[in-house]
């Protein structure tokens, strides 16, 4: 088992495949022009591979594979079909725009939840938020999904002043939709741009839904980073993650994978450690995955408090979230 000093089993890991994308999401990606990792550094199939089994044999029951985007790549249906062989729960989370060419191997693969990224109802909105234009075509492959019996679960980074107003369109969105909306509070990240009062805290989502609905709390799992939440008569549910507000760092069972093969032991964590370099070079991966494991900070990657207000972004230090694998 990959237990951390503060008793945290550690359980689910998440793959990023790429750091390359079809969209440019300004809270994601550096403003500054960023270079995408050529295919050479990226980890190769047979290597995440051999990486995941390793995390698996110890006890690893749940990978999610992400990104960038984790559908730009082109082997990525290889992929998915290998780490199918494994005894875990496998998921993904993707902007959604090439789905529709892999609904065969998601099929096979049997993933059955989806986590699908979609900050906007509203097209020119998706334009400026994603600088590319491609709003029907990911409205139509969530209906897809759904309708191949996907569990679908929308993510929505809510941003002050850019789509908090949007809140109760995507809880009118839940009444006669089977999706399941997930409101992220906005996170800062190397070159996003971040700043304190950018932040829709999950205390002001639940005031501005309560405006209109009566969300009623559902019961929730230890490890869930989501509070979860239902409307009566309401086909959908929605959640809040509330990591800048409310961080859930207590029960935290997460790994990260970069796709140039580092593994994070945070979300905010300034250290990696190469386990791809370890793994071509033929050394004791496990031993340095258990390291890093060690080493885990007790909240936040040790960098910030839950105070967020205080945070000064120049003295975070983290990759941008693609490059990191949301
Ligand atoms: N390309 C895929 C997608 O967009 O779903 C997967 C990668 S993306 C980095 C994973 C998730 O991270 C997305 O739901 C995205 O909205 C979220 N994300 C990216 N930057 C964020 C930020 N600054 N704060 C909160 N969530 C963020
Ligand atoms: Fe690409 Fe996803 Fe980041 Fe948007 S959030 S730029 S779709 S990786």
């Amino acid at each position: 088992m990959l237990i951390d000093s503060h008793h945290r089993v550690h359980n689910y890991l998440r793959i990023s495949l790429t750091d390359n994308c079809n969209l440019r999401c300004f809270y994601c990606m550096p403003e500054e022009d960023y270079e995408f990792t050529p295919h050479s550094r990226l980890m190769q199939p047979e290597e995440i591979e051999s990486l995941a089994k390793l995390f698996v044999d110890n006890g690893v029951n749940k990978i999610r594979l992400t990104g960038g985007e984790p559908l730009v790549r082109k082997d990525a249906a290889d992929i998915i079909l290998r780490l199918a062989k494994l005894p875990v729960k496998l998921t993904l989370t993707t902007n959604a725009t090439r789905l529709h060419d892999f609904v065969t191997a998601l099929e096979a693969a049997k993933v059955s939840s989806l986590n699908i990224s979609l900050d906007t109802l509203d097209p020119d909105k998706f334009n400026i938020i994603t600088r590319r234009n491609n709003f029907t075509k990911v409205m139509d492959n969530i209906q897809l999904m759904i309708e191949r019996n996907f569990h679908v679960k929308v993510n929505v980074v809510v941003m002050k002043g850019m789509n908090d107003q949007e809140i109760n369109d995507f809880i009118a969105w839940t009444k006669d939709t089977p999706i399941h909306v997930r409101f992220i509070e906005y996170m800062p990240f190397e070159g996003n741009r971040w700043t304190s009062n950018q932040v829709f805290t999950w205390g002001e989502m639940l005031e501005e839904i309560s405006g209109k609905y009566k969300p009623i709390a559902l019961p929730g799992d230890v490890h869930d980073t989501a509070k979860k939440y239902k409307i009566e008569g309401h086909l959908g549910t929605f959640a809040v993650i509330s990591t800048m507000s409310s961080p859930f760092c207590g029960a935290c069972n997460r790994l990260r994978l970069t796709a140039d093969g580092k593994m994070k032991n945070c979300l905010f964590s300034k250290e990696e450690t190469d386990l791809l370099s370890a793994l071509r070079g033929g050394q004791d991966v496990l031993a340095l995955i258990k390291n890093s494991i060690a080493s885990k900070a007790k909240e936040l990657g040790g960098q910030f408090t839950k105070d967020f207000e205080k945070i000064h972004t120049e003295d975070l230090q983290n990759r941008s979230m693609i490059s990191i694998g949301g």
